[in-house]
């Protein structure tokens, strides 16, 4: 049977690929740019491996020229540019990639910084154009063309002039509407920005072409302007730099330039990992809690970059909640991106990248904690809570993770304490960890219940934040030792003679407990003697899963 090819109506799915891809009109600049960068970089790779091409790198890189009067925005480089044949095939085939082509035609490995694959993204320039001209000329040949298309009604391409090798897209802008201002993309601030947000680290130039004034010469008021290309982007990203040469003052600059936050970092996190899977980060715990930090406003997550691309402002799946309050970014050439590079095809990577990241920021704290406590402490002062949750919303699941990170103020020590601090002090005679409920420590001071164990000379930890007594429920041991609240039943203190004994003493006071009781009604479900009181005539205890404080709390929450 005769095979029959599919055919496409060019024109629609033209129209579906412009404007159903992307999200954002702006990401055109994004595209055109990274076209622009690997053209050159197929420029640098033939200059290896062709003697008769020298690569200077002075001389590559990409302009970006706003022209108000006209209305046009040009985008050119000075890379390996297209021949007739090319500009057809690769501008005129819809999800033709040549630099696909080039990456498999000279073997290269995945690693390599060429960013095109999809042959979609070059389309994008028609979401802010009405018509766009591409002349071009490719290294080696004498001749250059230009490529002229409104996107709608297919392509012409005839000769054209061009002193060097390169291409030079040209944009002519949609009218402006009440949705999009296309004439915003003409003006400095917007470019400046643009280029900053999704291309700053584009290893060559981008020159933006910024009018000035001046005063004229010989003259002391007349001004006139002049044109001055400037570079904009940073080239090298700071994630790629040797952490020997980078100083505390860089990270400070890189966490305020990327907004992550107002205050300054507490510590910087540098990684780069090779494997399974290549990445580098750098993230930062900040100083102070973001205002909306316990609000549902808060949104947690990385910067994700794809070779140095931007792909994703706020990824959220590389950080488990309980870590939610770091900033930073995350570059990686392993990334499976879907079309529109905005999102991720598969998310294998992702979750390795995520795993590896967890357990750097759990050891980085860990040993913040062990290398520089005043640190550590103001960081669990604005963050500790975060962690408890952790523990309690994930049903223990990260305890490895968190156990360790958590502390608890101390009756003997007057200040926070870790568990394994308060484990390694325990005498061999006490069973429990013991701790209290109470809404600040001076209040628990008070509290009639920690007398005995005080008295046994046993530690206790006061639990002063909502959240404590329900995550160390979670927990329910640390290493061997189990957890007991002072108000609770059985705080494996009395020997089993002293048992004996108050159940003689409630035995026998049974008529004035019993009476006691009925005269308190529902307020109580039991009276009984405890020999838990020193100074104190009488205290609340309770014997079952919940705990005083646990049931004022859940009380208190909206139903
Ligand atoms: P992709 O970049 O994913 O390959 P594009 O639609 O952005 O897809 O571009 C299609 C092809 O057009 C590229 O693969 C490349 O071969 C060619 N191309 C686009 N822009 C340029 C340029 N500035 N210089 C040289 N070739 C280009
Ligand atoms: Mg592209």
């Amino acid at each position: 049977m005769e095979k029959k090819q599919f055919k496409a109506e060019s024109k629609r799915l033209l129209d579906l690929m412009i404007n159903s891809i992307y999200t954002h009109r702006e990401i055109f600049i994004r595209e055109l740019i990274s076209n622009a960068s690997d053209a050159i970089d197929k420029m640098y790779y033939k200059a290896l491996t062709d003697e008769s091409i020298k690569f200077n790198k002075d001389d590559y890189y990409i302009e970006i020229i706003p022209d108000k009067g006209n209305r046009v925005l040009k985008i050119r480089d000075t890379g390996i540019g297209m021949t007739k044949e090319e500009l057809e095939e690769n501008l005129g085939v819809i999800a033709k990639s040549g630099s696909l082509s080039f990456k498999k035609e000279n073997e290269l490995k995945d690693g390599y910084d060429i960013i095109g694959q999809f042959g979609v993204g070059f389309y994008s320039a028609f979401m802010v154009a009405d018509k766009v001209t591409v002349t071009s000329r490719a290294v080696g040949s004498d001749s250059a063309w230009k490529w002229v298309s409104d996107g709608a009604d297919g392509y012409t391409v005839e000769p054209a002039e061009k002193e060097t090798h390169g291409t030079e897209i040209c944009l002519e802008l949609k009218q402006s509407t009440e949705d999009e201002k296309y004439d915003d993309y003409l003006e400095d601030y917007r470019l400046r920005s643009l280029i900053k947000k999704y291309s700053d680290f584009i290893r060559y130039p981008i020159k933006l072409e910024a009018t000035r004034t001046r005063l004229k010469e010989g003259s002391e008021t007349d001004r006139e302007s002049y044109t001055e290309l400037q570079t904009v982007n940073s080239m090298v990203p700071i994630w790629r730099k040797n952490k020997n040469e980078l100083k505390a003052e860089d990270y400070e600059n890189f966490y305020s330039e990327k907004h992550y936050g107002f205050d300054k970092p507490l510590k910087h996190i540098h990684m780069s990992a090779a494997g399974t899977v290549s990445f580098n980060t750098i993230m930062f715990i900040p100083e102070s809690i973001p205002f909306d930090y316990y609000t549902r406003e808060y949104e947690k997550g990385l910067e994700l970059y794809s070779n140095g691309v931007l792909i994703m402002n706020r990824c959220p799946d590389l950080l488990p909640d309980h870590f939610s309050f770091m900033k930073g970014m995350v570059d990686s050439e392993d990334l499976s991106l879907n079309i529109s590079r905005e999102m991720l095809q598969h998310d294998r990577q992702l979750k390795l990248i995520a795993k590896s990241i967890k357990n750097k920021i759990k050891n980085e704290l860990l040993s913040m904690l062990k290398d520089d406590r005043e640190k550590y402490e103001t960081f669990f002062k604005e963050f500790g809570r975060q962690l408890k949750y952790g523990l309690y919303s994930d049903y223990g699941v990260n305890k490895e993770d968190l156990q360790d990170l958590i502390m608890f103020y101390s009756n003997k020590e007057k200040k926070l304490v870790t568990l394994t601090e308060y484990v390694g002090r325990m005498p061999e005679s006490q069973k429990y960890i013991y701790y209290a409920t109470g809404e600040t420590p001076e209040k628990i001071d008070r509290m009639p219940q920690t007398e005995i164990v005080s008295e046994k000379g046993y530690e206790i930890l006061y639990f002063t934040d909502d959240v404590d007594e329900f995550a160390i429920r979670m927990l329910m041991k640390y290493g061997e030792k189990e957890f007991r609240n002072v108000s609770g039943g059985d705080l494996g203190i009395d020997t089993e003679e002293q048992k004996e004994e108050d159940s003689e003493e409630n035995k026998s006071n049974d008529e004035l407990f019993s009476s006691m009781k009925v005269s308190l009604g529902d307020k109580v479900t039991k009276v009984r003697a405890s020999r838990r009181l020193k100074n104190h005539p009488v205290c609340l205890a309770s014997d079952g899963e919940l705990s005083i404080e646990m049931e004022k709390i859940l009380n208190a929450m909206p139903n």
